[in-house]
């Protein structure tokens, strides 16, 4: 309908229909208020309503514990690289970073910005490193993870042990693709438009006994103590209103469950289209550790084709297929809100394609 595309673009990304057009019904007037969300008053009855149910309905999506702070911030996750040491360590402490690609690795300079940063494993973009050969700082401030690398395709497939340690964890553009047990982590962050909503709110699960440490020089914006209940100042209005229907859609749809179920048959069609091409297709990832979300491919035999391959499925409306500059190649992400006739469509093209070459 509307004349949409199979938009297979790693973020922004493609939203539910249904929750695109309760943001149209509702643009002019929301719920009979004369106006639309993004003209009334944060502090006013209507806007409270919404930021307070998103927040309760994303608590019931991932059974988030009462001893956690849920805050709605801007600025994006990369803001977040920089609020993490300012809020969670001291100046001179050491903070471990596993780098398992782009991200991590973004993450871990900024963090060097503001302390001690040790990599406690670098991983070669393809792969998780063993358990056994990470080196964990006795005493660090926290731990952290990217759990979906969206550019290398890399995810973890449960929280990592760090003995202990305060783990915290990117997950931008795995979020409430799959349960997590939040009582393993310090703090989730994760930027919205991959998964969860419109570019603009980054979402901030946090500890409360890490909340209210921060270095004395932390700005206000960052500071997650002053930004509890997200309304120090004017809070991401629309960008929240819309992560809120997108919770309440995806409780609908059975909660993260069969979020993950839903998923995990997406990414298998793409994953077996690939291993059901004798080689003209290949996955660069581990098998271990390939992400439900982001899927980069190749084409070995030929850049050319893998130029045609592209621009051939944009003219059958499925877009956003190149892969990232900085590794080339094709990447189909398969977010919450691909609706499997994309990810059938992919893969019969995928198939099709192949043949004809
Ligand atoms: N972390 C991950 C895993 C991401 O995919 C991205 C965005 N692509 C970022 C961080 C940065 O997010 P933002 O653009 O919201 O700062």
């Amino acid at each position: 309908p509307y004349g949409r595309v199979f938009n297979f673009s790693a973020g922004p990304a493609v939203l539910p229909l249904p929750v695109l057009e309760e943001a149209q019904a509702d643009l002019l007037s929301w719920k009979g208020s004369g106006m639309s969300v993004m003209e009334m008053s944060h502090r006013g009855p209507e806007f409270m309503r919404i930021i307070e149910e998103a927040e309760s309905d994303l608590r019931a999506l991932l059974s988030i514990p009462d001893n956690y702070k849920v805050l709605f911030l801007q600025g994006g996750a990369t803001q977040q690289f920089a609020a993490l040491p300012l809020n969670l360590s001291k100046p001179g402490d050491t903070v471990d970073y596993i780098v398992t690609g782009s991200w991590s690795k973004k993450a871990a300079e900024e963090a060097g910005k503001y302390g001690n940063v040790n990599i406690v494993a670098k991983g070669d973009n393809r792969s998780v490193p063993a358990r056994g050969t990470w080196n964990l700082t006795p005493g660090a401030a926290y731990v952290h993870y990217c759990d979906n690398e969206t550019i290398q395709g890399v995810e973890f497939k449960g929280a990592p042990d760090v003995g202990g340690a305060t783990l915290v964890a990117d997950m931008s553009s795995n979020f409430c693709s799959k349960p997590v047990d939040v009582s393993k982590y310090g703090l989730i962050y994760a930027g919205a438009q991959k998964n969860i909503g419109p570019a603009g709110v980054v979402v901030v699960i946090v500890r409360e006994d890490l909340v209210g440490d921060a270095r004395p020089e932390t700005p206000v914006t960052l500071n997650f103590k002053e930004m509890e209940g997200s309304m120090y100042n004017t809070p991401p209005c629309w960008s929240i209103y819309v992560c809120g229907l997108v919770f309440k859609h995806l409780l609908a749809a059975g909660g993260l469950p069969a979020v993950k179920a839903n998923n995990d048959t997406k990414a298998k069609l793409v994953y077996d289209a690939i291993a059901a091409s004798n080689g003209f297709y290949s996955s660069p990832v581990e098998p271990s550790v390939r992400s439900n979300m982001n899927i980069p491919f190749t084409i070995p035999s030929s850049p050319d084709l893998e130029k045609a391959f592209v621009s051939e499925a944009s003219k059958q409306s499925m877009v956003q297929l190149k892969g990232h500059r900085s590794v080339g190649g094709m990447r189909a992400s398969v977010y919450n809100s691909m609706p499997l006739e994309g990810a059938k469509a992919l893969a019969a093209f995928m198939q099709d394609f192949a043949s004809r070459h």
